[in-house]
């Protein structure tokens, strides 16, 4: 829309640079007062006669941006610089280059952080979704401003989002709600968060959003009437002590009422009997704020009785977006409950204006805050990216959406972590060489596998061994970006030695045969491995390590053999990746064949009736016949199912579990497990034993290549003394997975 500018128009630009300047300009120094004027200048020559789809100037919108960006954020100059320069090189024939020249390097970064930014996030691509959030953190990672400007651009977008035609609408409050409100709410503006999701729901629910205000604005008059009640004693006890301070009754937003209403399940009128008050107050010089703050709470709670549930000390140990704050809850008049937020004036600005302020109130020697330790976090997910956009998505949703727990050391040290964190996060997070030596953790003194999830205040000791390496299932059980890669550091790393060691151990093997590495040698060991490649020759015996007899017998191999091995190869390269899904003929899994998952609800090995369902193009899941999901996709998915044999497993080892029961009796443990760890194709993964009056029952873990390694186990321990049973069962336990 361009229509040349009126003097009507011309007069409203002027009058809102006026009123943004009247914050702007405050404590400002001549030099920056006059960067602010030439931004101005160069977007109001830019944008000139250009319009949004409102029909008002377009430079309106830079001005709004920079005004929130000063008075609502709390920002500097150069922010409202960008500010009013974010759209000019999106827009017109302004070039990065050219605000570079004109206001040096740190601004041209941020408008350069904006352009790229700047559009709809979403496409209708769901992988390119993934990728531009990505980019909105790497810039965010770069300088922080640079998300800053983007908040408050998309403030006042919400706020003007009426001029837009529906179908926009929803899609910008969609995004808002799923990004940007989550993204302020997280930098701890918890005024834009507020109103972004109030604005959100205003457009996507719009009937509810219209119900609660309505009944917002009903209930006003008897709301503060009940909280005038309540606070009056306050007011006299506060001003008693000379206490400078301010008391008002909190709104909740209309979007946390139409939350709570959801979550809850409860009808609207419950939700309006809850009462909060806020109490602001200027601390006194020569107390610390914390115990000025409770001496508040002590005064509050002579009056009504708190309830024990919910009180909150971010006084203490703030938020990890920055918050600080005392929060109880009290019984006022006629038995209702009312939440009772106490703050310093330095704390509420932090509460209002997040991060921003926090900067303005951090000395210069301060260890580093929550804030930066997220931050921090932030940037080790960006610096690892993902293969997959959607993985990475999910890793950093994690971090930033997720809530704290808090754990502690033997010695008392205190670890923040994010929720779901388990044990072995934790071992990486205090070390990689307490990671990679991992094997147990005591959680309040008691055993705990490495999987198991910490819990806020759980006390937790890592228990560790030289023997342990680190181990590729640890992959499913380390859930933040931090452990994630060290472990992958050190996995890849380890695979690199493989081949190295398969190397060594082939020559040595040989020379102890007095055999000659001929080409023959390696024919036959090409074929007994079904690769044609001296690199994953190596890579294979270096994981497989076989004995000598092993050698012996494949170098002795007959001719029937190796055909019967060599037709398995070509037949195999038949159900590979690209070509048909025949059903008519039984899909052979061996050691080459990469395209099918174990399925974890039965786990089945090598020598179990099995079948596969594939589940994409390219890939199969191996269920056991006698699984119950196998049962279901069958009869429902039988189109998919393909019956599955197996040949000759010796590389990848598979997950089974063994059930004991017997006598407890000294040694006997050590006696199994003396058992299972001489036997060279078991892999022990993890013991469980409990032990009543007497008797024993055990669950060990175990990493098997097929069946017939598993049943001759079995045997054996049927022979330890005082094993009364020994079988296989399920793994049903969720957490060892
Ligand atoms: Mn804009």
């Amino acid at each position: 829309m361009s229509a040349a500018f009126t003097s009507e128009d011309q007069k409203l630009i002027q009058e809102q640079y006026e009123e943004l300047l009247s914050v702007a300009y405050k404590s400002k120094k001549p030099e920056q007062r006059e960067l602010i004027q030439k931004a101005f200048n160069l977007a109001n020559e830019s944008h000139n006669n250009t319009r949004r789809k409102s029909g008002e100037p377009y430079i309106l919108h830079p001005i709004a941006v920079a005004r929130i960006v000063t008075h609502e954020i709390g920002l500097g100059t150069k922010s409202i610089v960008a500010a009013l320069l974010h759209d000019v090189v999106e827009d017109t024939d302004v070039t990065v280059e050219d605000i570079r020249f004109q206001f040096g390097d740190k601004i041209a970064l941020i408008v350069d952080g904006l352009t790229k930014l700047s559009g709809v996030v979403f496409d209708d691509k769901a992988d390119l979704q993934a990728e531009n959030f990505r980019k909105i953190l790497m810039t965010m990672a770069e300088d922080m401003r640079v998300i800053f400007v983007k908040l408050a651009d998309r403030m006042h977008n919400m706020r003007t989002l009426d001029s837009m035609p529906p179908n926009k609408q929803l899609k910008i409050a969609g995004e808002t709600l799923y990004i940007y409100a989550p993204l302020a709410h997280r930098l701890g503006l918890y005024n834009i968060k507020t109103e972004l999701e109030d604005l959100c729901l205003k457009y996507l629910h719009p009937k509810e959003y219209e119900l609660i205000s309505s009944k917002l604005q009903e209930s006003k008059k008897k709301r503060l009437t009940y909280i005038n009640r309540f606070t009056l004693p306050i007011t006299h006890k506060l001003k008693e002590q000379n206490i400078d301070f301010e008391i008002s009754g909190r709104v909740k937003s209309v979007y946390s009422i139409w939350m709570k209403m959801k979550a809850q399940k409860v009808s609207i009128d419950k939700i309006f009997d809850l009462f909060a008050i806020r109490i602001i107050f200027n601390p006194k010089e020569g107390i610390t704020e914390k115990s000025q703050c409770w001496n508040i709470y002590s005064l509050i709670t002579d009056m009504y009785v708190p309830r024990d549930d919910r009180m909150r000390d971010w006084v203490s140990k703030p938020k990890s977006n920055g918050y600080e704050a005392l929060h109880t809850t009290v019984m006022g008049p006629n038995g209702k409950w009312v939440e009772v937020q106490i703050r310093t004036t330095r704390m509420n600005e932090i509460a209002e204006r997040g991060y921003a302020a926090h900067w303005k109130y951090k000395g210069i020697n301060q260890e580093e805050g929550e804030l930066d330790v997220w931050l921090k976090r932030v940037r080790e997910v960006l610096e690892n990216p993902k293969d997959d956009a959607f993985e990475f998505l999910d890793d950093f949703k994690m971090n930033l959406f997720s809530s704290e727990i808090t754990v502690f050391t033997p010695k008392g040290e205190m670890i923040t972590l994010p929720s779901g964190a388990t044990a072995l996060d934790l071992a990486f997070y205090i070390h990689s060489e307490v990671g990679s030596h991992a094997i147990g953790a005591k959680i309040n003194h008691k055993l705990e596998p490495l999987s198991v999830k910490l819990k806020s205040g759980n006390q937790v000791e890592i228990l560790t061994s030289d023997a342990q390496e680190p181990q590729p299932e640890w992959q499913k059980i380390v859930t933040t970006a931090k452990a994630k890669s060290k472990l992958n550091k050190q996995l890849k790393e380890q695979r690199q030695h493989i081949p190295e060691e398969g190397r060594i151990h082939l020559e040595y093997l040989l020379a102890e045969l007095g055999i000659q590495p001929s080409s023959n040698v390696f024919r036959k060991l090409f074929k007994y491995y079904g690769t044609r490649s001296k690199d994953k020759l190596y890579y294979k015996i270096g994981e497989d390590k076989f004995d000598k007899e092993t050698l012996q017998s494949i170098l002795e191999k007959r001719s029937k053999n190796k055909w019967i091995k060599f037709w398995d190869i070509e037949y195999k390269k038949g159900v590979d990746a690209s070509s048909k899904f025949d059903k008519s003929k039984p899909m052979v899994v061996d050691d080459s064949t990469s395209n099918y998952e174990i399925a974890e609800c039965c786990n089945p090995i090598p020598g179990d009736d099995v079948i596969g369902y594939k589940h994409s193009d390219t890939s199969f899941i191996i269920h056991r016949t006698s699984c119950p999901n196998a049962i279901k996709l069958n009869s429902s998915q039988s189109s998919k199912v393909v019956k599955v044999e197996w040949t000759a497993h010796k590389i990848y080892a598979f997950l089974a579990r063994i059930n004991i029961k017997g006598i407890d009796r000294i040694g006997l443990l050590n006696k199994v497990t003396n058992t299972i760890s001489k036997d060279m194709n078991v892999n022990m993964r993890s013991v469980n034993m409990e032990s009543t009056e007497g008797i024993f029952e055990g669950r060990i873990d175990l990493y098997v290549y097929n069946v017939e390694d598993l049943n001759s186990l079995i045997k054996e321990l049927q022979e330890v003394k005082g094993i009364t049973s020994v079988f296989r069962e399920e793994i049903k336990d969720e957490s060892l997975l």
